[in-house]
């Protein structure tokens, strides 16, 4: 008898150590629909100049990014075009970066059209079209469902409502919402990150820029607003903002 119980114990200990060495470090539960393929290719440029085995990094950093965070439709239908919207909003500012985790994102509520309600008081947004939640909303973020889809199907205006949000998150990782991403640029460019924003949001207000004057309020949204065109035309932000996309790519892509 105490033979079987000694052998059940070791039995025991044994699953033990099965389940915790192998069990799996990210949970795939979000299953993508059968056409997220064509509905990347269709909608998100970005991937759809991937070539296959980006695509396919792409892909499996969505299915990730879509387990882990929660959507809800807040009188608004999420329908599958949303959910992978949604997540290459999320992937793409943060493609070049192993590893990346929204550890600060634990859900996001989609509003139908123009959302005003209490939420406003959180956030500070060009006609509230998504925001980042602090306070009670921490850890939460709005998107407008329209606002969302349209940054995906303008896809050559440099806005994107989807990537303005989570370069917020970004921003905020390190403590602060300031528009210095201290987590992914390096401190000996900090200095240098302050004055290309100073020069950027002077021009706009001069009339002298292209990037939208939305940018202009201060660092923060300066930093999200010329992430959009970043990420949107890359080809004609390099050319048109040589200094600030040489910066950007030490940010995003660090190669
Ligand atoms: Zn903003």
């Amino acid at each position: 008898m105490v033979m079987m119980l000694q052998v059940f114990f070791v039995l025991l200990l044994i699953v033990v150590i099965i389940l915790f060495v192998f069990k799996p470090r990210h949970k795939i539960t979000f299953a993508l629909p059968d056409n997220y393929q064509e509905l990347l290719d269709d909608y998100v440029p970005f991937y759809a100049n991937l070539d296959e085995e980006g695509k396919k990094k792409f892909e499996e950093r969505l299915e990730k990014f879509l387990s882990a965070v929660k959507i809800t439709g807040a009188n608004a239908e999420v329908e599958d075009l949303d959910h992978i919207l949604i997540g290459a909003g999320a992937v793409i500012p943060v493609y070049y970066i192993p590893d990346w985790e929204y550890i600060n994102l634990r859900e996001i509520l989609v509003y139908p059209g123009n959302f005003n309600l209490d939420y406003e008081q959180h956030g500070h947004e060009r006609m509230i079209s998504g925001m980042v939640g602090t306070g009670g909303m921490e850890n939460v973020m709005i998107l407008n469902k329209w606002e969302l889809r349209q940054g995906f199907i303008n896809s050559n205006n440099n806005r994107n409502t989807a990537i303005h949000e989570f370069i917020h998150l970004i921003d905020k990782m390190d403590g602060s919402l300031d528009g210095v991403p201290e987590i992914l640029l390096e401190r000996k460019y900090v200095v240098q990150w302050k004055d290309l924003l100073e020069q950027t949001m002077k021009a706009i207000r001069q009339g002298a820029s292209d990037i939208d004057s939305y940018a202009a309020t201060g660092s923060v949204e300066c930093f999200a607003v010329v992430s959009e065109y970043f990420f949107e035309q890359p080809e004609l932000f390099r050319s048109s903002h040589p200094e600030l996309h040489e910066m950007m790519r030490r940010i995003f892509v660090r190669k």
